[in-house]
């Protein structure tokens, strides 16, 4: 049997592919990443990357022991039959905040805002938008407190949906406070829960003892009815008052601003670093557990990595969540334009002619040419199928005049043009 690729994964396919589905069009990834490219990088943002594998410790500290990604969905990396302490990334932020620190990145002037994109990793059950590779895009900004950053973060992922044509889309805000508070809240549940401790899930009792806040993230059913019979007051309820007041000012910026959002005391979000403002940016048609990205601000990560306290904000988005969200609402990725110039020959000895002629044109324009002799009726057909601008074909009258007669597609209008003028015919 011919060989398949790994569970839980895609390949990123062309156009026209017999199995391709939008997440998997590698033109609609594309797409995607440039459309956010653009919102990002006009709004200061750089460019980075880091390695697809990271220390073990990295992952284990930043996105936080008591988290479903450490705990069960980590990829392992063995070299040589040993394990080499390294996991494939499951997520971007640790990862950048770890390359700040040992990059020095500091030093350059703050707000330092980054983005990046590329394939992260969890062994996560397969389901339809879960894959065990899956691909982001992320924002990130070091070096400030200001809620002002947190309001641009979240406007400018708000910006990058608009940007793709998506419309059923909302932010459901949070704020999961400051440690402090969140250590009152985990005791406020750790004492409701504890009774309750037989009716929890195995997981969930596990993070009774851990963090219990993950309790409320529960994926299981069992868990989600316990959490809604107990009346479990949120996490806002618990804010101290500089998160409060932070919560506030993040709110009066997206209000005046017009950026959509809903304030959802439910929202948790599935990593330990965060702190204060959180958020997800959720689909109407995607349901309410499959977020297409989620963001929020984790003060406290890059001490957890041992670098100097930073504070900072960022999001992700899953690129292909955003294509499921913009197949169901019938948006359509555009093609991207076909060849300015297809060429063939009518016989075979002027093909390398007609290769020599596009390959140099190449320098300057998309062109494209046949490899076989072609007659001129199925040469203009090739070429409309392909989209081109113009096409010419090439006998043995204009191997010897150097001059072609190239056609408009369009309009069907021609213009004999020697080989020399052909770049600049093209250009103009
Ligand atoms: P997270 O880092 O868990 O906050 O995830 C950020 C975003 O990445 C999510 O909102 C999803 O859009 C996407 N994502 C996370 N896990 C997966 C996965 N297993 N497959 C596809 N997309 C994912």
């Amino acid at each position: 049997m011919a060989l398949q690729r790994p569970q839980g994964t895609n390949d990123l396919l062309p156009s026209g592919s017999p199995t391709l589905k939008a997440f998997s069009s590698a033109r609609g990834h594309e797409h995607v990443i440039g459309v956010a490219r653009g919102v990002l990088e006009r709004a200061g943002a750089q460019f980075m990357a880091t390695p697809m594998f990271e220390e073990a410790e990295v992952v284990k500290r930043g996105v936080g022991g008591s988290t479903d990604i450490v705990r069960k969905e980590m990829f392992t990396v063995f070299y040589q039959g040993e394990h080499g302490g390294y996991v494939l990334r499951p997520e971007g932020t640790a990862p950048i905040v770890r390359a700040y620190i040992q990059n020095g990145l500091k030093q350059l002037p703050a707000p330092l805002k980054l983005w990046t994109t590329g394939a992260m990793f969890r062994a996560e059950r397969n389901q339809q938008g879960r894959y065990r590779q899956f691909h982001q895009v992320d924002y990130e900004v070091l070096g400030s407190t200001d809620p002002l950053v947190d309001a641009e973060a979240i406007a400018l992922m708000v910006r990058v949906v608009e940007a793709l044509g998506l419309t059923g889309v909302g932010v459901k805000l949070g704020s999961i406070g400051d440690p402090e508070d969140r250590e009152r809240y985990n005791a406020y549940l750790r004492e409701l829960f504890t009774p309750e401790r037989e009716r929890l899930s195995g997981d969930s009792q596990d993070r009774l003892d851990r963090n219990p806040m993950r309790i409320l993230d529960s994926k299981s059913d069992e868990d989600q009815r316990l959490i809604a019979g107990l009346h479990v007051q949120p996490m806002l309820a618990f804010l101290g008052e500089e998160a409060r007041a932070h919560f506030e000012v993040v709110q009066g910026y997206l209000r005046a601003w017009g950026v959509p959002f809903e304030v959802d005391p439910s929202i948790v979000r599935g990593l330990d670093y965060y702190r204060r403002t959180a958020w997800e940016l959720h689909h109407a048609h995607i349901g309410a557990k499959s977020a297409l990205g989620g963001g929020g601000r984790y003060d406290g990560l890059a001490a957890q990595l041992g670098g100097p306290e930073t504070p900072g904000i960022g999001w992700a988005f899953g690129v292909e969540r955003l294509l499921i969200a913009m197949e169901q609402e019938g948006l359509v990725i555009p093609e991207p334009d076909g060849p300015a110039l297809f060429l063939a020959a009518m016989d075979a000895e002027n093909v390398p002619l007609v290769a020599r002629v596009a390959m140099e044109l190449r320098a300057d324009a998309h062109v494209e040419f046949a490899y076989r002799a072609m007659k001129p009726g199925a040469a203009f057909k090739e070429a409309d199928r392909k989209r081109a601008r113009y096409a010419a074909v090439v006998g043995s009258n204009e191997a010897a005049t150097g001059v072609l007669r190239v056609k408009a597609l369009a309009s069907g209008a021609q213009a004999d043009v020697p080989l020399a003028d052909l770049a600049a015919f093209l250009a103009q």
